[in-house]
């Protein structure tokens, strides 16, 4: 969910079923400004806040990576 404007660019924002904005998601349910080849985030400099706060390393962070393979085409 998008709180603060830190730039993301329009075409990577969507509006959720509650009239929020989030961050637009492709089919499978990763996140469009994700580059799948690299696993990096192409507008990492304007990515959202909460992006921001996710700790790297953090128990989330790890569970996240335990389901990674599922993200490579
Ligand atoms: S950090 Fe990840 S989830 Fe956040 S905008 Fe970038 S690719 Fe998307």
């Amino acid at each position: 969910m998008l709180i603060t404007d830190t730039g993301v660019p329009e075409r990577y924002i969507d509006i959720d079923d509650w009239g929020g904005e989030v961050m637009l998601r492709l089919d499978d349910g990763w996140c469009a400004a994700l580059d799948r080849d690299s696993m990096r985030c192409t507008i990492y400099e304007k990515r959202p806040l909460i992006c921001r706060e996710f700790e790297t390393g953090s128990e989330d962070c790890l569970e996240e990576r335990r389901g990674i393979a599922t993200a490579y085409r």
